[in-house]
This record gives C-alpha cells, structure tokens and sequence, in this order.
C-alpha cells in the first residue's frame, strides 16, 4: 500500500505542480488525516480525546511550546485542544476551527470499514474524510508547515479542534470554550466548515464561502382531550383537530426575502446558471421591482427545495402521537414540526405566524428545542478578497460563492457570540454526491491536496496583508 501510494503521489505532483503542497507537507497532511479518521471519534460511542492528545504530540515535536497548547473540555473523554501560533501582534487574531467528532457509522452499511482509512480510485474512504477531519488535519499540517518556514504572521493564527459539532449538546467544545476560556478563542474572525467546492460532471464551478445559517428550532403541537369511549364519538376529538392544524401548516409557505448573503449568492449563481433560470436568479438578487422579484423568487422556489429553504423560514412536521387505545376517545394528539428560520426572522415572529396559520385555540405550541439565532456574518472586504485571489490564481475563472447554510454548525454560536464566521475548504466535491454523515463518505484524493494548498494560501494572505 504504501509502496504503491507513493507512486501515484509523484504522477499526481507532476500534474498540477501549481496547486499541490510540496511532497514533504503532502505526507505530513496525510499521516494526520489518516490517523485521526481511524480514531474513532463517534458523537455518541467515541471520545475526541485521543484525537487532540496526536495533534498536541506532533505539535510539540514541531517546536510548539507547551505553554501555547491547551487541551480541556467538558468531560474527560471530550477534550478540545487549542493551539496559538504567535504573530506579531499588529491585528486582531484569526481562529482556525474544525470539529474531531464524526458521526455514527456501522461497518454494515458500508463497503469498507468505516474507521479504516483506504484509498481506492482516486478517493480516500472513511468516516470523517468529508466531515470534518480533512479540514482539521489541513489546519494541523499548515500550522507545522507555517512554523517550519519561519512565517511571521501579522497576527496570532489559533487553531481550535473540538468535540460534539455533530448533534451539540452539554459537551460541544465551541461552547464549553465560549463558556470557559473565551480569551483563548477571541479573534477577529473565525474560519470553519461549511463551504466546500462543488463539482458538477467534473468540473469545478464554484468555490463557496458560508456566511451565514438558518437556525433551528422544534415545536410541540398539542391537543389535551378528556377522551371517552370510542363507540359514542364527539366532534370534539384531539386527532382531528392536531390533523387539521397540519393540514393548514401545510398548505401554508412563509413569505419570502433574501438577505446580504443569500443576495449576494443569487447574484452568482446567475452567472453560473443558463436560460431563463439566470435572469430569474438575477431578478431575485436585485430585489427590485418588489412584484417582479416576487414572482421571480416563486419560480426559483419551485425549482430546488434548497433554494427554497434559502428564500424563507420553513417549518415541516416531522413525528407524529397521539391515542392510547384503539377503542378509546384520544386524550391526547401531538406533533413536532421542525423549523428552519431565517437568521433575521425572531422566535416571536415564528410562534404568532404560526398561531395564526393554525387557528386552532386547542392547539398548543410549545418550543421543545432551540438553537441560539445567530446573525449572518458580513462579508468583509478583507475576506472576499483574499478568498478571490486565491480561488483565482488556483483555479481561474471558478466562481466565489456566498453561502447561506439551510443546516447549522458551530459557526453559529461563534457568530452569536461576536465572532465573525466564515465556512470554507477549498475542497472540490460533486455538488450531487455529497456523502458526509452517510454510508461511504468519501474525498477525492486531488481534493484534498488541494484544499490543503488553498487553506494555506487562504490563511497566509489574511494573517499577512
Ligand atoms: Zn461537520
């Protein structure tokens, strides 16, 4: 095997001497990559611990003194480490976060062993390839490789590795670290997850940048009935009120609106699409006329459920209960219905809305689970530029795209919590096969080296202007 890798290592080099890591920072990001994705780091049968205690090994090997690593968390098998690369002070320091928990994967559903890291047709396989120790190996590898080379950054670069991004919880690291050592993260501005390059039949078409999140939020619909016996039925009947209520969610659409990000995403995707769909998309991104955007973001909606979620908050039932017995009148009906809330639209605004829409005083809304909602993130000027330059000069003529996420991340309690936060990777998938949190995930071997080229460089331009 290694023999063999070693081999396509050079053939790959050759071919694209301008966006490959020297060899040395290739292998480098490989051993990190492939040790941390056969730890097994599950969110709710592994422990990120041993992932951080390598990283912490290999960092004090390469000359990181130990005083600038911190390792701690919320309970001993879910530690997040932090690391600070020292600059010199002229600005604000720039966070480096990537999640070490991955989740669950049975050896049954896959074709290979899910904690083995395999290489096979110019992919490499295993949980958390895509999602997310890629990005966390890449951040390690070019912190060494930073440090090897004697780079003096304008400001501190800090990495960040942390636990329970998939599913959050009591031992997320973002905030257990937010809680407890705020100063060790505070930064201008933060770069995570989230926004990946998209390949459609092989070609690259943009690079995105995720900007900002829909946030999520669980209702409980509710109906309390006295209940009876079945055999002499009342119209009053908790079932069918709880089914009326959902028929009217579901006829019912939140208004749509666009915001800076998804504006800004509209208008390139307009450049990217063809026909008639491109001055729809364009109408959408210029907003005005009110009417004619309106009709244009109907059509638009229609066309892709994401763009879509993009376009509006969104609330969808997702589980259903109710009765106690087939012979009884239920005493009880209820549903949870998920919604998926655009970042400016409050909590208040989504209960009233959906009072209203439902009509039913018997129907009780509760909020069951909610994540914080955080604002989107600007796009800076400093971002966007060396996002540009780089994507540019790696891979001219690929667009930069500006992603709001209809899903969540731990960006959004970073960005809650005042730091501006910004998804990307540079790592080029098919925009139709994405396998993160299924069977046989997966990254493109090219992919991955070129991702690390791109963070590098992306890192490099923003700690040095
Ligand atoms: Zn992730």
């Amino acid at each position: 095997m290694r023999q063999r890798f070693s081999i396509a290592l050079v053939c790959v080099s050759l071919l694209n001497a301008g966006t490959m890591p020297p060899e040395a920072d290739q292998r480098l990001a490989l051993d990190i990559y492939k040790q941390m994705v056969e730890i097994r780091s599950g969110f709710t049968t592994g422990a990120t611990t041993p992932v951080v205690e390598a990283v912490a090994g290999r960092l004090k090997a390469a000359g990181f003194p130990a005083s600038d690593i911190f390792i701690g968390g919320a309970i001993p098998k879910k530690a997040n480490l932090v690391v600070r690369f020292h600059g010199t002070g002229a600005k604000k320091p720039i966070l480096l976060l990537a999640h070490t928990d991955v989740v669950e994967a049975k050896r049954e559903d896959w074709s290979t062993d899910p904690f083995q890291f395999i290489e096979k047709d110019g992919y490499y396989y295993g949980r958390g390839t895509a999602d997310d120790k890629a990005q966390a190996a890449v951040w390690v590898a070019n912190l060494i490789r930073y440090k090897r080379e004697g780079f003096k950054p304008d400001r501190d670069i800090i990495l960040a590795l942390t636990a329970d991004e998939e599913g959050g919880g009591p031992y997320n690291g973002v905030d257990w670290l937010l809680k407890n050592h705020k100063d060790l993260i505070e930064a201008e501005f933060a770069l995570n997850e989230g926004g990946r390059g998209e390949l459609l039949d092989g070609r690259r078409i943009s690079n995105d940048i995720q900007a900002a999140e829909k946030w999520y939020v669980d209702l409980r619909l509710e109906v309390t009935n006295k209940g009876g016996h079945s055999s002499q039925p009342v119209p009053d009947n908790a079932i069918y009120h709880l089914a009326g209520a959902l028929v009217r969610l579901g006829q019912f659409a939140f208004p749509m609106k666009t915001n800076e990000v998804t504006k800004a995403y509209f208008a390139e995707m307009s450049k990217i699409e063809k026909g008639s769909l491109q001055a729809d998309l364009a109408q959408v991104a210029e907003g005005s006329p009110v009417e004619l955007s309106g009709e244009a973001m109907e059509r638009v909606a229609k066309l892709s459920p994401q763009w879509n979620s993009m376009l509006r908050t969104t609330c969808v039932a997702t589980e259903l209960e109710g009765g106690h017995a087939k012979n009884a009148l239920p005493q009880l009906a209820a549903a949870n219905v998920n919604c998926r809330v655009m970042p400016d639209d409050s909590l208040e605004y989504l209960q009233s809305t959906l009072k209203r829409v439902i009509a039913d005083d018997q129907v009780i809304i509760k909020v069951d689970n909610m994540e914080a909602n955080a604002p989107g993130s600007p796009l800076r000027a400093d971002v966007m530029h060396a996002m540009n330059r780089v994507t540019d000069t790696m891979w001219p003529g690929v667009t930069v795209l500006p992603f709001m996420s209809t899903g969540a991340t731990d960006g959004r309690s970073l960005r809650e919590a005042g730091i501006p936060t910004y998804g990307v990777q540079g790592f080029f998938n098919d925009r139709n096969d994405n396998r993160a949190h299924g069977r046989d995930e997966r990254m493109m071997v090219k992919s991955f080296y070129e991702g690390q080229t791109f963070l590098y460089e992306l890192v490099k331009n923003l700690a040095s202007q």
